[in-house]
């Protein structure tokens, strides 16, 4: 059994909603990472019932637009010399750019070679967010 408990130094991000831990794990490129990386699903949970949880022993980047667009209500902890220092928390970005894809099949986006279209969001409760050509809502 290894004891993933004690992280000396990187990134929690705690709180994620049961079943995302996985889809910010790609969309963070967490496999491409030569560190360690940690994904724990359905971990108890007095607050959310069950949750994931991903410990990274790096001092990456994270990308928080990514973040907050996956799920805002995650946190974010990081740890120096088995302490935490640092909370940050999430909230949805008003515009994200190159990220999201348009799910209307007949939009534009998906018949021509358009890269970094952008979509607003129209709904921070359900993270929705509608694309500027076509107004058609998605989510990531
Ligand atoms: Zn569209």
């Amino acid at each position: 059994m290894i004891n993933v408990s004690k992280l000396k130094e990187g990134i929690v991000i705690d709180h994620i909603r049961a079943g995302h831990g996985y889809k910010i794990f790609q969309q963070l490129g967490l496999d491409r990472l030569d560190d360690v990386v940690v994904l724990m699903r359905n971990v108890d949970s007095e607050k959310m019932g069950k949750k994931d949880l991903i410990k990274i022993e790096s001092n990456l980047d994270l990308n928080l637009e990514v973040l907050g667009l996956i799920d805002p209500h995650v946190t974010i902890n990081y740890v120096k010399n088995g302490e935490r220092v640092n909370k940050v928390s999430l909230t949805p970005p008003q515009t994200v750019t190159g990220i999201l894809t348009c799910k209307n099949p007949r939009c534009i986006t998906n018949h021509e070679r358009i890269t970094d279209v952008k979509f607003h969001l129209v709904d921070a409760h359900t993270n929705q967010y509608a694309c500027e050509y076509c107004d058609v809502r998605t989510r990531l």
